[in-house]
């Protein structure tokens, strides 16, 4: 199952929510061939893509689509599809949050025209976006982003390069975080609608990681853009890109959950089966003792997740720091968890392309991307500078 039937019912969920909810999970358990061969990472990404907008599960990313699917940006149902998809497969997941991570800045930031033109073939998966902030040089600390857009008469032109780049290999557009300069630091960057098929832009080689995904470095070498590939405004670059992450690092706590919570079902399967000492292995009071602590941290990742998804959908400010303290909470604990139901498999679990090893193998990344756990830390504890009185 991968979801707390109980935790879903509380109000921080609509019945619309719940009805979602059971939808995506019965829609991956009827879809599993889409992910079945996992060799080639950026044809599998491509069709699950495909088949997501096929049916239905990006409608969100065109607001003038009707009203299919549900309201744009709407996190809390985000969160819920990205439990299913991570619960169901690490690609599927990925396919469906890099598509949405691109196209939110354009649903929130972008322009009629800019909107008609790319939102309609994104949600339906025809379209396939990323996001490019991470430089060879520069990833935690995006103020200090490299990549050059200079201004010329007939729009801007960018040299430099991205990093780490999800989707990178197989995208249609980029959204680009470059440095315009009108002020210093986080003030002089700028977003941009790149087309990957823009002369100058070139994707380098494909980065193989420990849990294969679509995954590239672009480089841009007098790559001229018109004035209208502006996303927002010039020097608008480094809201729009927090705003983005802030948004998104509560759905990396929802993955998290879902990597988690099939890597428990595993375990719980294997401890109920193996015997041991003459009883079933789930008997041993050190492996309950185990799944107590999983699930007592399972709940408080849900619930952090739900909390600060409810806050966005009701547009309060305290949702940026819960967003953080989801994301931190739910990936370590998540990491935990897997290991921990690897530990229950014993030698079982270490066997290349079981569930424990590729589980294990894909946690590991959501600690770091969209902002690692230091950097969740910094903001926690950055929004405490009004509490407690200083002597
Ligand atoms: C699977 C995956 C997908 C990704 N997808 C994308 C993508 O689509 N687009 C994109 O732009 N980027 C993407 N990234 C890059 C990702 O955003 C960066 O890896 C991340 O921001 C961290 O940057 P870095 O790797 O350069 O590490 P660094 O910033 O060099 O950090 C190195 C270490 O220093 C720590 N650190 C940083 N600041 C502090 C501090 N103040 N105090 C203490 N420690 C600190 C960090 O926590 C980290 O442990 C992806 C990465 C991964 C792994």
């Amino acid at each position: 199952m991968s979801f707390d039937a109980g935790i879903l019912a509380l109000p921080f969920y609509e019945p619309r929510h719940v009805e979602r909810a059971r939808q995506i999970e019965s829609w991956c358990a009827e879809h599993t061939e889409l992910w079945d061969d996992q060799a080639d990472p950026d044809a599998t990404g491509l069709r699950i893509l495909r088949a997501l907008g096929e049916h239905g599960w990006l409608a969100a990313l065109d607001p003038a689509g009707g009203p299919q699917g549900l309201a744009a940006g709407d996190c809390r149902s985000l969160c819920l599809l990205r439990e299913a998809l991570a619960y169901a497969d690490d690609l599927a997941d990925f396919a469906f949050s890099i598509q949405a991570l691109a196209a939110t800045p354009i649903v929130r930031h972008g322009t009629e025209e800019q909107q008609r033109r790319y939102l309609a073939p994104m949600a339906k998966g025809t379209l396939c976006g990323a996001f490019a902030i991470s430089e060879p040089e520069v990833g935690s600390d995006v103020a200090a982003i490299g990549l050059k857009a200079e201004r010329v008469a007939d729009g801007y032109v960018l040299n430099g390069k991205k990093a780490w780049i999800a989707n990178g290999g197989i995208a249609d557009l980029f959204c680009v975080i470059a440095r315009t300069g009108e002020g210093p630091g986080a003030l002089g960057l700028t977003a941009f609608l790149v087309p990957a098929n823009t002369p100058g832009l070139t994707v380098g080689q494909r980065v193989p990681l420990i849990a294969p995904r679509s995954f590239a470095d672009l480089e841009f070498l007098d790559c001229r853009l018109p004035p209208d590939s502006v996303l927002g405004r010039p020097g608008g670059g480094f809201v729009i890109a927090m705003e983005v992450l802030e948004r998104f690092r509560m759905t990396v706590g929802a993955a998290a959950i879902g990597f988690a919570r099939r890597a428990t079902d595993a375990a719980l399967t294997h401890a109920k089966n193996r015997s041991m000492y003459g009883a079933r292995q789930f008997d041993l009071q050190l492996v309950k003792a185990t799944f107590a602590e999983i699930e007592v941290e399972l709940n408080a990742a849900s619930l952090l997740v739900a909390r600060a998804a409810w806050e966005a959908d009701r547009g309060d400010p305290a949702a940026a720091k819960h967003s953080s303290i989801a994301k931190l909470y739910a990936t370590e604990h998540a990491q935990h968890i897997v290991d921990a139901c690897v530990q229950v498999f014993g030698a079982a679990g270490l066997v290349a392309d079981s569930v424990p090893e590729r589980l294990y193998r894909q946690i590991r990344s959501l600690r770091i991307y969209e902002g690692t756990s230091e950097v969740q830390k910094l903001i926690i504890a950055g929004s405490l500078g009004g509490r407690g009185r200083a002597k």
